[in-house]
């Protein structure tokens, strides 16, 4: 497949129309690392490639235990071949480990194991800085068609979930949080879109704690592309 025309340019990946074949894209993943909304910005050459990988990788996992993707496959380095899908405009949250924004929102300490999995919906919306959504803010934006698509979200969140907290952990990671993005396929079929990979997941190391994910960017630790490599590196073991 060869690259059409550019339809979309996000912060990490650029999207583009096939020459081929109408209901297929081409993504293209950037090395750009942003934070805050846009509002820190930095490059580090390769990094694009790795989360390429990465993801591609996790999406075969997930494909293997009958979670249904839009990945067709990877093509290069920088690119994947994906189905074309109407993105539904929610950032569905998982969390096993409180971190981030649930510890500044909650006041939970940073690092308790929460008592159970914790599923949360954002409103894609950069203008709005992505707020956190209940069920009925969801359906009264019209982000899904019904209550039984928001059920569906959750449940499917939940089981990739599982599918990987035990490989990370037999990798020597604790799956802390993720973010992941659902689209609708022409027949109306719900598929795992976007990309599953450490800048959008948090990984600490089992032992240390070490982190091992966008984290280090947002914070100023340094080490980015060192620890997406360790990531990669983990799962190809
Ligand atoms: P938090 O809400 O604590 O900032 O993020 C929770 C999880 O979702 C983290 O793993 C974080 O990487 C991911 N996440 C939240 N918002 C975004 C986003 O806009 N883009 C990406 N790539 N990941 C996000």
């Amino acid at each position: 497949m060869t690259k059409n025309e550019m339809i979309y340019e996000g912060k990490a990946k650029k999207m583009w129309s096939t020459k081929e074949c109408e209901d297929y894209l081409i993504v293209e993943f950037k090395d750009s690392l942003t934070a805050f909304n846009g509002e820190k910005k930095s490059e580090e050459v390769g990094k694009g490639a790795l989360n390429n990988k990465i993801s591609t990788e996790i999406f075969h996992l997930l494909e293997k235990n009958y979670i249904k993707t839009a990945l067709v496959e990877m093509i290069d380095d920088n690119h994947q071949l994906v189905k074309k899908v109407d993105i539904i405009p929610l950032e569905v949250i998982a969390r096993n480990i409180a971190t981030g924004s649930l510890t500044k929102r909650l006041g939970i300490k940073d690092g308790t194991v929460l008592p159970f999995t914790l599923v949360e919906f954002c409103y894609k919306d950069d203008d709005l800085g992505d707020p956190i959504l209940n069920d009925e803010h969801a359906l009264i934006l019209k982000a899904v068609k019904d209550q039984s698509e928001l059920d569906y979200l959750k449940a499917e969140i939940r089981k990739i979930n599982e599918i990987l907290k035990d490989f990370f952990a037999k990798k020597g990671l604790k799956l802390v949080d993720f973010k992941i993005e659902f689209g609708k396929d022409k027949d109306g079929n719900i598929l795992l879109a976007d990309e599953i990979s450490p800048d959008s997941c948090r990984f600490w190391d089992m032992e240390t704690n070490e982190k091992l994910d966008k984290d280090r960017f947002r914070q100023g630790l340094g080490g980015v592309k060192v620890a997406y490599e360790e990531v990669l590196k983990r799962i190809l073991s």
